[in-house]
């Protein structure tokens, strides 16, 4: 199986291309799935495709409406 000569310093950085860094990547639409969101992206500098997986980390700008009238 083939393996990404970038994959350490993508996974740190999380741009790029995980084979060649080349910014010339496009991705399809993201995907979720519980707390996991899945992405097909493709680098059209070197050609790969791959898919990243997000996970749920945590969240912000939390609110909620004051209902107590
Ligand atoms: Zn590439």
């Amino acid at each position: 199986m083939d393996k990404p000569k970038r994959l350490e310093m993508y996974l740190e950085q999380g741009d790029g291309c995980c084979n060649c860094h080349d910014y010339s990547i496009d991705g399809g639409p993201f995907e979720q799935e519980g707390v996991f969101v899945t992405q097909n992206v493709w680098c059209m500098a070197c050609g790969a495709e791959w898919t990243n997986v997000f996970k749920l980390e945590s969240i912000r700008d939390f609110k909620i409406e004051d209902r107590e009238k």
